[in-house]
């Protein structure tokens, strides 16, 4: 696989959903694959995976796990049905998530990540306790996997999220920093939280957005293309610089019109190609 250059511009694509040749014609050659709860893993698709990302030429850095049941349409729903948080799914998500690092082992793939939901500020509350043993069996599991198991960042304060990760104490254990979320979520100016995260920020996402509207209790704030939201792309790319971070940069859009989402990304990669330059 070519070797990638610092900062090199990468895209979020989803299995099934996305195929490689159409993410690579964006003018990428590297990124991360998210996985919906019902895609069969099983070893003919990763062997079918492999294959293709050899034949493109692709490198994929990341496998992120998406789970059944999960939904994202508001701040509560969100607190209820994403991740590791909710009790009643736990023990399904957890076999789900051991089931995504193996796959992500045959591909070759060295680091797996999740949202695992809102985790409390509150160390004592039964979810923090839960969540946290939860975290660290996984990233014991990808550890024997060779891999770096990445919490997705946005829905808890950057010091919440840091205070929790030092907390779960474990060495494979990494940060996947989308300064979009921040804002979506309404949690604090992203620039910020990269500051406070710093060190331990093993991959990111290249996305954008507005912050809620403030006369809608619990709503999320809008995404929007690279560059046309809160976020600041001009900052967020000399902020990564000036911590040092040297991985790629995954833009990601989460919109459903297709070609909309591909042309969005690929002005994404315009823009970024621009900054970090
Ligand atoms: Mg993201």
């Amino acid at each position: 696989m070519s070797a990638l250059r610092d900062l090199e511009i990468g895209a979020m694509m989803w299995m099934v959903r996305d195929t490689v040749a159409r993410i690579k014609s964006l003018g990428v050659h590297c990124g991360q694959l998210g996985v919906a709860g019902d895609v069969t893993l099983d070893s003919a698709t990763a062997q079918a995976w492999k294959d293709e990302l050899k034949k493109q030429d692709f490198t994929l850095v990341t496998c992120f796990a998406g789970y059944n049941g999960e939904s994202y349409a508001d701040i509560p729903t969100v607190q209820r049905t994403v991740g590791f948080i909710p009790p009643e799914t736990r023990a399904e998500r957890e076999a789900r998530t051991l089931e995504l690092s193996d796959f992500a082992a045959a591909l070759g793939v060295k680091s797996i990540a999740c949202h695992i939901g809102f985790v409390p500020a509150d160390e004592t509350h039964p979810d923090y306790v839960a969540v946290k043993a939860m975290v660290r069996r996984v990233c014991d599991h990808a550890a024997r996997n060779g891999q770096t198991f990445a919490l997705e960042t946005g829905q808890e304060p950057a010091e919440t999220l840091l205070h929790f990760f030092k907390d779960a104490g474990r060495p494979n254990l990494g940060i996947n920093f989308d300064p979009a979320n921040m804002i979506l979520y309404g949690t604090g100016d992203p620039i910020e939280a990269l500051g406070v995260l710093a060190g331990h920020v093993i991959s990111v996402h290249a996305k954008d957005g507005d912050w809620p509207p403030k006369d809608v209790p619990g709503a999320l704030g809008t995404e929007r293309p690279l560059g046309q939201g809160a976020v600041g792309m001009e900052r967020f790319v000399a902020k990564l610089k000036e911590i040092g971070y040297k991985g790629p940069m995954n833009i990601e859009r989460e919109i459903e019109d297709m070609e909309q989402r591909y042309a969005d990304m690929a002005m994404g990669v315009k823009l970024l190609e621009k900054l970090r330059a």
